[in-house]
């Protein structure tokens, strides 16, 4: 496919008017929106609102008059829809990783007479340390690796649908309907899903996942927790903060849980990153997920294709097989992805050889990749990487 082509395609896409609503640099082809989604355009108009108009003028009244205190639901419920759930199933805030702590302990309390949790160890570390900090501290548990296909005796399942370090799809339906046969509950972690293509939670008992990767809510956005409705009466929050009390006005010794989501809420919301997340809620509103899955397994699968065997394709070959990221392998990768965002393309590394590209379908256009792929085979043609300064490692890579 040449640039021509990719030109064209870009101006029959039918999500095409979405890119005039984020922020990008000039110059800037950025494929990391499966780490930091790019800013919206209505994000810094919303959060001045919510700075100067209620902090500035409202103060304390904001919480009852600028609707700080339901944030957490209201904003759920907004977010439900691209995970596939009803009003009254989501709460926002905290982080992931606190809503894993929150949901894998719900589900041992709700399978008492089990002490087996299943956690994926290739999964992104922070779900298996969370895991493994909770058996930690109940005592008596045993954390057993997914890839061993056991889920006897299981109290719950921890599945992430997408690998983050190669794209890698889970079959989802399939290792939930085995868990349940088994009579295990089961979590999904939706991180690297919502945003990227379409979700129907309605099997998962419980599910998470973070919004400032594709949703594009902001550095350090709040996380989903999405708890099905059958286990809304039983369910526990072991974080039994006030925000989650039945009265938290009425500053009662013992902790009673609210009815329903609410219970899930930990404690004072995050209003300045919430309502960053509500901007972008404004713009997923109004996005067809069926044409970002399209979209996103065609732009993929176009990269591929430019760069073809010139590196190790470490995804899946089959689009429908991956999430919306291309991960490639190169022994030298680390340089090589310092040379390219020297040159304009925005990708990350992960340790030890692996170069990640996320597609973000709302921002990102088919020229873009052509583009990126065509920076990619000079950086490795010429090697560019083996300038000295892209050498030295930085924090964040
Ligand atoms: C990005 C990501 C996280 C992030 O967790 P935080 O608590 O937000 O830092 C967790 N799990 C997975 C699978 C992720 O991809």
């Amino acid at each position: 496919m040449d640039r021509d082509q990719c030109l064209a395609l870009d101006a029959q896409d039918p999500l095409r008017a979405f890119k005039d609503e984020f922020v990008l640099p000039e110059g800037v082809i950025y494929l990391v929106g499966n780490s930091l989604g790019a800013l919206p355009r209505r994000t810094a108009e919303r959060m001045r609102r919510t700075v100067e108009e209620e902090w500035g003028e409202q103060l304390v009244g904001g919480w009852n008059h600028a609707g700080w205190y339901e944030q957490p639901l209201t904003v759920g419920d907004r977010l439900a829809p691209l995970i596939g759930a009803g009003p009254g199933q989501v709460v926002v805030g905290n982080t992931t990783s606190i809503a894993i702590f929150q949901a894998v302990a719900a589900a041992l309390r709700l399978r008492p007479e089990r002490r087996v949790i299943v956690s994926d160890a290739a999964n992104f570390p922070t779900d298996h340390y969370m895991v493994q900090g909770l058996a930690g501290l109940l005592g008596g548990y045993e954390v057993r690796d997914l890839a061993e296909g056991r889920f006897d005796d299981a109290a719950v399942v921890l599945l992430s649908e997408v690998d983050y370090r190669t794209g890698a799809r889970q079959d989802v339906p399939a290792v939930t309907a085995a868990a349940h046969a088994a009579g295990a509950l089961i979590v999904w972690d939706l991180c690297h899903s919502v945003g990227a293509m379409e979700v129907d939670v309605s099997d998962a008992d419980f599910a998470v996942g973070c919004t400032y990767k594709y949703l594009s809510a902001g550095p350090g956005a709040p996380a989903f927790l999405y708890v099905n409705p059958r286990h809304q009466a039983t369910a526990e929050n072991v974080l039994s903060g006030w925000h989650g009390h039945a009265a938290p006005f009425a500053f009662e010794t013992d902790f009673r849980p609210a009815d329903g989501m609410r219970r899930f809420v930990v404690s004072t919301p995050h209003v300045l990153s919430l309502a960053a997340l509500d901007a972008a809620l404004d713009i997923w509103e109004r996005v067809p997920m069926a044409q970002v899955r399209a979209k996103s397994m065609a732009l993929t699968s176009l990269f591929v294709d430019l760069v073809g065997d010139r590196l190790e394709l470490a995804s899946p070959a089959d689009p429908a097989a991956r999430g919306s990221q291309i991960s490639l392998r190169h022994p030298e990768g680390y340089p090589v992805m310092r040379a390219l965002i020297d040159r304009g393309v925005h990708g990350d590394f992960r340790a030890p050889d692996t170069l990640r590209f996320g597609f973000a379908p709302l921002y990102l256009g088919y020229t873009d990749v052509h583009d990126a792929a065509a920076t990619l085979l000079e950086v490795l043609d010429k090697e560019l990487w083996r300038d000295e300064k892209y050498a030295v490692r930085l924090a964040v890579t």
